[in-house]
């Protein structure tokens, strides 16, 4: 495993040199003989060496010599002195000059092994101990190099960083974090976290993930307005080395420029949606004027031709008027006129506009009203809430399929049901289909027309008046669609 300790045996009588080398080998040490100090000087010209077994009277160059030069240039080399009895005072000397320590001849055997042992086991640890210190140094210059490079990183990064512990001080930031909340003067860690933000929803998140109340959701997105700047926060736990959450690492990133595309596309949209409607609008009723033969007879296929014509435009008006609507419900600008509003009636009229159309296509629609209560609400909307899952239930349900609307005071809220008997709708597309334009892709769906705006709107209009929505649905087996929508307090109806 490790190399052998070389002893370099420095003497000029060649029965020291060879019994040195007799005895130490056979305990595994590695013999050098030199038979002067300048031979000794040469070898260590050439070769490392981790000891000195070191004569002092020599002819050419003498012990006191290579002692001298080896204090220089080798301090750490152990250099035992072998001396006769007349020479010990001398030795002492060496000793006081770096020596580790001296042999008398002849040699003891035990006494010359032990020597040499504790020796060799001295250089050992000295460079173990220097090892140790170099990695030491490299270990401390390596962690300076990675937080300096860390702090430079974090410190350029264009989007802010903040980190927390758990009294919501902040503990770690970076400039961007200072430029993107617009504070300009220069704020020393740690500071409380309300001195540079008063977004209560982000503060409240922060809170929860303390609180270990966010275990299911790796990180929290959410947006935030500090005034001119709109920023998208993603907050997460910062964990300590035991696995318990120490605080809080946020990141925030600008999108105040996507915001205003955003809105500039929506403008765009509803600016072409209403200049569409009015031209189309028209052609709608000079089709009603010809199809009605107020210009005079036609022909059967000219009929037929009008008919479809006039049907593509009702799909196209349709598309308008679902834009218009997801536009004014991203504009907030809604739910404008809300009043006492009777559920069971909006949904009693809105089931028999459409059991029409459900018995054309084979579908038994039904309603079930039980202990009604009144919401604030605006009714046009509200109906637009029913007649989006009426239709979609109908459209989505085979030939004899099922769609049942039932209407409950539930405490505080109004709990409705639109619940089919249809295609349903795969777990993974579920947290999709409320998204705008989203159409799920499915053989037997295919050819049922629609602009995928319907459900957006639903939620859209169901969150405007403080409700939820949520499905349920198994494929081939149905869906339900459940909305919560909150009842004004001690006002029922029946
Ligand atoms: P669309 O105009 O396509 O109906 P929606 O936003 O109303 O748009 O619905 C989005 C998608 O959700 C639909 O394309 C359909 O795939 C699915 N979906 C909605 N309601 C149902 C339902 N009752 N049963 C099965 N799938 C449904």
């Amino acid at each position: 495993m490790s190399e052998k300790t070389k002893i370099l045996v420095v003497d000029d009588e060649k029965v020291v040199r060879d019994g040195c080398r007799r005895v130490l080998t056979g305990k595994g040490y590695e013999v050098i003989p030199a038979e002067n100090g300048q031979s000794a000087i040469d070898v260590m010209a050439k070769q490392s060496v981790d000891m000195i077994l070191l004569d002092l009277k020599m002819p050419v160059m003498g012990g006191e010599e290579v002692l001298e030069f080896t204090g220089k240039n080798h301090p750490d080399i152990p250099i035992i002195i072998i001396t006769g009895h007349g020479t010990v005072d001398t030795a002492v000397e060496c000793m006081k000059k770096g020596a580790y320590d001296f042999i008398t001849k002849p040699f003891q055997i035990d006494q010359f092994l032990l020597t040499v042992t504790r020796a060799a086991e001295k250089r050992s640890l000295e460079q173990r101990a220097k090892q140790f210190e170099e990695e030491n140094v490299r270990n401390l210059y390596d962690l300076n190099l990675e937080k300096s490079r860390l702090k430079t990183m974090i410190n350029c990064m264009g989007n802010g960083v903040m980190v927390t512990n758990r009294n919501l001080e902040v503990v770690l930031h970076n400039p961007a974090l200072m430029r993107l909340m617009e504070i300009s003067k220069a704020v020393q860690n740690p500071f409380h976290i309300t001195e540079i933000l008063n977004d209560e929803s982000l503060i409240a998140t922060l809170k929860q993930i303390q609180a270990g109340e966010s275990a299911d959701a790796e990180y929290i997105s959410q947006e935030i307005n500090t005034g001119r700047n709109f920023l998208r926060a993603i907050s997460a736990p910062a964990s300590g080395p035991d696995g318990s959450i120490v605080g809080t690492v946020t990141v925030l990133e600008d999108v105040t420029a996507f915001k205003q595309l955003d809105r500039m596309k929506t403008d765009f949209v509803n600016m072409v949606a209403h200049e569409l409607r009015s031209p189309l609008a028209a052609i709608k009723q000079q089709n009603c004027v010809l199809l009605d033969g107020l210009c005079g007879p036609l022909e059967e296929k000219q009929c037929v031709m009008l008919g479809r014509g006039s049907k593509k435009i009702d799909a196209l008006l349709d598309l308008i008027n679902d834009l218009l609507e997801v536009a004014k419900i991203e504009a907030g600008k809604y739910v404008q006129h809300q009043v006492p509003t009777d559920v069971g009636r909006i949904i009693k009229e809105t089931v028999s506009l459409m059991q029409a159309s459900a018995t054309e296509k084979g579908v038994a629609l039904s309603f079930f009203l039980e202990n009604l209560k009144q919401i604030q609400a605006d009714p046009k909307r509200i109906q637009e809430i029913f007649n989006n899952l009426i239709t979609n239930a109908v459209n989505y349900s085979p030939d004899g399929g099922k769609v049942t609307v039932t209407a409950r005071g539930l405490g505080e809220y109004m709990e409705i049901k639109v619940q089919d008997t249809g295609v349903g709708i795969a777990p993974e597309e579920i947290p999709k289909i409320f998204d705008k334009f989203y159409r799920v892709k499915h053989p037997k769906t295919r050819k049922i027309m629609g602009t995928g705006l319907g459900l957006a709107i639903v939620k859209g209009v169901v969150e405007a008046h403080h409700g939820t929505i949520d499905v349920e649905s198994q494929v081939d087996k149905g869906t339900t669609f459940r909305v919560l929508l909150p009842v004004i307090q001690q006002a029922a109806c029946d």
